[in-house]
């Protein structure tokens, strides 16, 4: 399965896309799933009964890139990249730019098509 926009860009950014490692039984029902970097979050069966719940929703969708408040985490950890400087100089000129990027959706898929272009040039 392919990595989804918000996976790619939220291990870029250094963090864990969280997967279950190991499982405990939780005291009064249910299932404790723990990461390997320790973060933890309990299924309880009875109140997720759609199969199609992981149990990591939660927490995977604190970055959810297609928000605001996922822009301001991408657009806080971009701009201290290196590669900054030169996505800001494309060719495009500044209007355009801000016009265009200053939107989540938008700017999530430019800053994937950065990293793209970065892991081609380092390639
Ligand atoms: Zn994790």
């Amino acid at each position: 399965m392919s990595k989804s926009r918000a996976q790619i860009l939220t291990e870029a950014m250094g963090g864990c896309w969280h997967d279950t490692a190991e499982t405990k039984p939780y005291h009064d029902g249910g299932t404790i799933h723990i990461c390997k970097c320790g973060a933890r979050d309990t299924m309880f069966e009875a109140s997720f009964s759609s199969a199609t719940r992981s149990p990591w929703d939660r927490l995977r969708n604190q970055n959810d890139f297609s928000t605001w408040v996922g822009f301001g985490k991408l657009w806080e950890w971009a701009k201290e990249q290196e590669w900054w400087a030169d996505f800001m100089s494309a060719d495009v000129d500044a209007v355009d730019f801000f016009e265009d990027l200053i939107n989540p959706n938008r700017f999530a898929d430019a800053v994937m098509n950065e990293l793209e272009r970065q892991t081609e040039v380092n390639a």
